[in-house]
């Protein structure tokens, strides 16, 4: 099966959904689409992201692990306490339990893909506690939108 590309970074027959359906402020001017949801013995999730300049993904945590390829533009990437700017072509490996956001910050969109696991727990946020705890750290201090 194939699923052609449409232009501009959409695919036939794929929905744009805004990030969270749930909205809220902890995410801005991100589009998500959903290009493949698992079958057969390939139990897995390929989704597009799309931050939009000047936006951010969401600053969470979870078990589950990300593997991303950037396709669109450029921006940046905290992972744990390591900040590195990230272009097309580039691979991110966002492994568990470790606090993690993209930014579209470097004067352009960003837009990449996501594997994640179909079985996978759910992002959470910092904690109040944990959030003192992270601004200890300035370069997390100066990084993260929340
Ligand atoms: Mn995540």
């Amino acid at each position: 099966m194939v699923s052609h590309h449409s232009g501009s970074y959409t695919w036939d027959g794929v929905e744009v959904h805004p990030y969270k359906e749930d909205g809220g402020t902890h995410f801005k001017n991100v589009t998500r689409q959903t290009l493949f949801q698992g079958g057969g013995n390939l139990d897995v999730e390929w989704r597009y992201f799309e931050i939009g300049q000047d936006g951010h993904s969401t600053f969470e945590f979870h078990e589950h692990e990300h593997l991303v390829t950037v396709v669109r533009g450029k921006g940046q990437v905290l992972i744990g306490d390591k900040i590195s700017d990230v272009g097309p072509l580039d691979i991110i490996h966002i492994p568990s339990n470790t606090w993690h956001q993209f930014r579209a910050n470097q004067g352009d969109v960003l837009g990449f893909l996501c594997l994640v696991n179909n079985d996978r727990d759910r992002p959470r946020r910092p904690t109040e506690e944990e959030l003192v705890e992270l601004k200890a750290n300035a370069t997390i201090a100066d990084f993260i939108r929340i």
